[in-house]
């Protein structure tokens, strides 16, 4: 996993495989949180798990695959 550029629009992205094995892009993005439960409350932490996909949010897309696939 390391950082590269889209081909399409030239911005940096991230190559990850998904539960398939297959390599799909997805966007470099500012910090993300998610709310969890600690001692009953709601606490924000960050997490290095989400990430959008860059087919979503790629200005190109449409010159990777006219058809979109399950992930
Ligand atoms: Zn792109």
């Amino acid at each position: 996993v390391s950082g590269s550029v889209c081909k399409g629009c030239g911005k940096p992205i991230r190559f990850a495989k998904n539960l398939a094995g297959k390599y799909i892009p997805l966007d470099e993005r500012a910090p993300v949180y998610e709310i969890v439960k600690v001692l009953g409350e709601e606490r924000a932490q960050l997490t290095e798990r989400a990430f959008v996909t860059h087919f979503a949010t790629c200005a190109k897309a449409n010159d990777f695959s006219k058809k979109k696939e399950a992930t």
